[in-house]
Order: structure tokens, then C-alpha cells, then sequence
């Protein structure tokens, strides 16, 4: 059988790409192996009408209403080859489970992977719950509470300069002070950031511990990671990425289709900023986009 369309992840942007293809009355394929970048937070903060609700339960709820659908096929899973088909007639994906899939277009909606920094005791596991990379996501709920922010380049400047909106900042340089020019410096200090040039230790639940022993007491620390896909499969496809400020981006038009014909990209493995809002609303734009190339594209 050839769907309409598959749709690769099964998030925010996956599942909002799917409902517009599925309330369009065609037949669609979602693929999710069940690994949304917000996973490790409780709580998922700024969304419509869903301010504080688990990300997973939101995601639950999301696939449960798409799934009342009869048009709809769910496969949770994993997708790890996609091809144009050399007839030039749509496009055929492969499982991990070596099931294979064709279908008319492609929406690639598979998200992307944060890269923590490494040798730093305490840091990743705490990913999601006090460290953090984005303030309106969570900052609101530390109260007005000291909070860090981690030095990993100029980026950091930026954001350290931000996050006083949400509490006392100390800018943690972890032994790379040298990295900071004046301006910046003048920029920090203009803003009330505290700097703190020693290196870290490690982080414990009252703080960041420095290696000369002392406890810088923060309610979070904040740090811009760099981000991967999640997925090959753009890049299987031929897809064209931009560098964005985290890492690769999946160009996109304005329709969400990207370099290769047929094949979109939603959610943030195809745009900057992030959040779960913007991704959903990027599906919305791929999966309509999805159908009127079906209803007006050449037939396939
Ligand atoms: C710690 C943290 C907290 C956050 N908190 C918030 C918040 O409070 N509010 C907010 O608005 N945003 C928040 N975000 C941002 C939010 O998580 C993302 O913007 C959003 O999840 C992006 O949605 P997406 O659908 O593009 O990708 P994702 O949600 O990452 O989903 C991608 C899906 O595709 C699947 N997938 C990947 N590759 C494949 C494959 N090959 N085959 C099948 N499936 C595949 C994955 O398993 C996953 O289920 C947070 C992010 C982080 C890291």
C-alpha cells in the first residue's frame, strides 16, 4: 500500500502535520520511536491551553485524537532509510524492523539531540529538571531564586545577559575567562551578572561546586547546547541544512518543503527559534502544505 503521506516523528510537529493530512481525507503514516526533545522536564510550560501539563501527556493526548482518525496509521518505531523512488513516483522508507514503507510525500518531523557538555559531574542527569536552555520554558518557577549560567562561547554572553529577568545571575566562566572580551564583560556588568572565573567541579542539588571548593548556590543553571538531528534521514534524502545558531537546520520554503521535492521538514529540526508552539504550528503549515501538493502537484 502507498500512503498519502508518511510522516516521520510523531511529536508536536509530526502529529500536527498529520491531523491537517488526515482531516484532508488522505491516507497517512506516522513513524515516532517515542523520544520528544522535552522528555526529561515534567512539566511543559507555555503551550496553549496546556500550561504545565507533562510533555508525554500532551504528546498521549495529541496521537489519541489523531488516532480517532480512520485514515491514520500509527507505527511506533523506528525509521532508519529513506529514498526517492527511482521512478520518481514518491518515496519509500525503511524500519529498524525491516518493514518498508511507500508513500507519496515525506514530512520529516524527527526532532533533534542536545549535546550537554561532558566533564562536568551532575550536569546531565539533571538535564531538564535544573539545567536548563531556555528561560521561558522554565525560569518562571525558580521564583526569583539565584541562578547560573554556563559558559560555552559567545552565545553564553547573550544569554547570561537575559536570564537576570528571572533571578540574581552569576555567569559561570568555568576557567575560560580569557574567551571574554570587554565589551561583553561591560555588557554583563551593565546587566548585574556576577562572573565567576574558577573552574567547576561539578554540580550538586544546592549548586555548582568549583574546584576550589566553594558552592556557588543557584536554583538552575542555564546553557545553550548544541544541537544534531535526531535523524539521518534528511540527509539520506539529499535534503539541504542551514547553520543555525545551535547546530544544522533542514532548509525549508516558506510551505515547509524542503531542498528535495515531495520531502517536508516541520518542528525544530527545521527552524530556530524552538519551542513546542512553533513546532506544532510549523506541522500545521507542512501537513496543509502536504495536502494542497497532493490535490494540486502532479499526480504521483
Ligand atoms: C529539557 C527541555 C524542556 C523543554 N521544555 C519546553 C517547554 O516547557 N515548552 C515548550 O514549548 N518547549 C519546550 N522545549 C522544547 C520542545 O521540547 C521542542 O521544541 C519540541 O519538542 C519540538 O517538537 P518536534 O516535534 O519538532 O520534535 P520532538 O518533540 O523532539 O519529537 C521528535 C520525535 O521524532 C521521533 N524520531 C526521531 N527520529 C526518528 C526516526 N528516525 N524514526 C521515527 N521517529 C523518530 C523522536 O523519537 C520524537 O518522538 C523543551 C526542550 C527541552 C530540551
Amino acid at each position: 500500500m502507498t500512503f498519502d503521506a508518511l510522516v516521520i516523528g510523531g511529536s508536536f510537529a509530526g502529529l500536527s502535520a498529520a491531523m491537517q493530512i488526515a482531516r484532508g481525507r488522505r491516507r497517512v503514516c506516522v513513524v515516532d520511536a517515542g523520544a520528544p526533545r522535552n522528555r526529561f522536564a515534567s512539566a511543559s510550560h507555555g503551550f496553549f491551553g496546556q500550561d504545565g501539563e507533562a510533555p508525554l501527556a500532551m504528546i498521549a493526548n495529541a496521537r489519541a485524537k489523531l488516532l480517532d482518525y480512520p485514515n491514520v496509521r500509527f507505527i511506533q518505531g523506528l525509521a532508519v532509510g529513506a529514498a526517492a523512488e527511482a521512478s520518481g513516483g514518491g518515496f519509500s522508507v525503511v524500519l529498524d524492523t525491516g518493514e518498508a514503507l511507500r508513500a507519496r510525500k515525506l514530512v520529516l518531523a524527527c526532532g533533534i539531540v542536545d549535546r550537554l557538555p561532558d566533564g562536568i559531574p551532575g550536569l546531565h542527569e539533571r538535564w531538564g529538571r535544573t539545567v536548563l536552555h531556555c528561560p521561558y520554558c522554565h525560569g518562571y518557577e525558580f521564583d526569583g531564586r539565584p541562578l547560573g549560567v554556563l559558559w560555552l562561547g559567545p552565545m553564553s554572553a547573550h544569554q547570561a545577559q537575559l536570564i537576570p529577568e528571572w533571578g540574581p545571575t552569576t555567569l559561570l566562566l568555568n576557567g575560560r575567562e580569557a574567551e571574554l572580551d570587554g565589551e561583553m564583560r561591560a555588557q554583563l556588568l551593565a546587566r548585574g551578572v556576577s562572573l565567576e572565573p574558577a573552574p567547576l567541579a561539578g554540580m550538586e542539588d544546592g549548586g555548582v561546586r568549583l574546584r576550589d571548593g566553594r558552592l556557588i548556590e543557584i536554583a538552575a543553571l542555564y546553557l545553550a547546547s548544541r544541537t544534531e538531528m535526531a535523524s539521518p534521514l534528511a540527509e539520506q534524502l539529499g535534503c539541504e541544512f542551514d547553520a543555525g545558531p545551535f547546530g544544522p537546520v533542514i532548509r525549508t520554503d516558506a510551505f515547509k518543503q524542503t531542498t528535495v521535492a515531495g520531502v517536508y521538514a516541520a518542528g525544530d529540526a527545521a527552524r530556530v527559534p524552538h519551542n513546542a508552539t512553533f513546532a506544532s504550528a510549523d506541522g500545521v503549515m507542512a501537513g496543509a502544505s502536504v495536502h494542497q501538493a497532493l490535490v494540486f502537484g502532479p499526480p504521483v
